[in-house]
């Protein structure tokens, strides 16, 4: 891979790959994306539209392509798939979406083994876990957005609550994208303090039961939104713009990414999201708190939700 190059390819140009773009192009990132979807008309549509907005942004080529497009790509992000029905969870799609993924991780494959690829298509575990099995590369290489936007949700909502910037809050969700996720209060801090120090300091609420609130909206988040208007795009087009960002500019950031885990946290075999150091070559490293038993469980469970859903995948 080029290491000076900044190419981005995105497979899938919906709601999700397009607001991905419109926001990437509008950072001065990436110097080339390149879109590809099986709808040839939507596609066509999308990158003019997109490209009439370059005179106001970093230079940046945009442009339709195809498969031998990632040849020289740093990053294929992979947004392809249907979307989440109203009323379904996201399990529901797997049989759906993992045909999909399975055939453009072949096709990428094709083309080379040097990129990172971002899976986004739900549901993101299950998927990250069936594109590494498939492709076999290191795992650091095939990563989920995982609880990317999760977690950027419940900063959000621990922001607005706590009336302090977002920025100043560490806090992680972690485990599935999905209902089965966790939220990881050992590991938040306000300003450096730990937040079941911070709140009994604050007063300003009966802290326990507003944790459990919060958690409970985070995780209904998507629910509403697409109850709503259909579907979500907005929040994770900037997460995704989070990842390339640690990718690009080989940051070392810590994210929770969805990843294949080999023993950290006690669970093997499996992708769920925890926080990983993540630069130009990927994940670099898995950081692996002491998490309380409680956080443990949950995290168990979690996997044991994917696990399942795998299972019955594999039969
Ligand atoms: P969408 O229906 O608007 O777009 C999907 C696009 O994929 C369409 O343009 C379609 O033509 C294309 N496509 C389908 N199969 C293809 C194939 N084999 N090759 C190339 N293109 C193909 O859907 P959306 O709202 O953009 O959502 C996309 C995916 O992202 C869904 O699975 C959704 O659940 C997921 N999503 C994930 C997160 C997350 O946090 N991981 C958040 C929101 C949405």
């Amino acid at each position: 891979m080029d290491t000076q190059s900044r190419k981005v390819v995105v497979i899938g140009t919906g709601s999700v790959g397009c607001s991905y773009v419109y926001a990437l192009m509008q950072t001065g990132l990436a110097n080339e994306i390149i879109l590809l979807d099986r709808d040839e008309e939507r596609l066509e549509g999308e990158v003019m539209d997109l490209s009439h907005g370059l005179p106001f942004t970093p230079p940046v080529q945009i442009r339709a392509g195809c498969y031998t497009d990632c040849r020289d790509a740093n990053l294929v992000v992979i947004t392809a798939g249907t979307g989440q029905k109203n009323g379904e969870s996201r399990l529901d799609l797997v049989q759906r979406n993992a045909a999909i993924v399975r055939s453009i991780c072949d096709q990428v494959g094709d083309q080379t083994t040097e990129c990172i690829i971002v899976i986004v298509t739900n549901p993101v575990d299950i998927l990250t876990y069936l594109a590494n099995r498939h492709l076999q590369w290191p795992r650091g290489r095939i990563i989920g957005s995982g609880t990317v936007l999760d977690t950027a949700r419940f900063r959000t909502m621990l922001s607005r609550h706590c009336q302090v910037d977002a920025r100043n809050i560490h806090a992680y969700i972690l485990g599935e994208h999905g209902d089965s996720e966790i939220a990881a209060w050992s590991m938040a801090h306000i300003a450096g303090m730990n937040i079941n120090k911070y709140c009994p300091k604050c007063r300003k609420c009966d802290y326990e039961k507003t944790h459990n609130q919060l958690v409970e909206d985070v995780r209904d988040s998507a629910y509403h939104i697409i109850d709503y208007k259909g579907a979500t795009y907005y929040g994770i087009g900037l997460s995704l713009v989070r990842i390339t960002e640690a990718i690009l500019r080989n940051e070392n950031s810590v994210l929770t990414v969805s990843t294949m885990l080999e023993g950290e946290y006690g669970l093997d075999d499996i992708c769920l999201s925890v926080p990983c150091v993540i630069g130009r070559n990927g994940i670099t490293s898995i950081i692996e708190s002491n998490l309380p038993q409680k956080e443990k469980n949950g995290l168990q469970a979690s996997a044991d939700v994917l696990r399942k859903i795998l299972d019955q995948i594999k039969t």
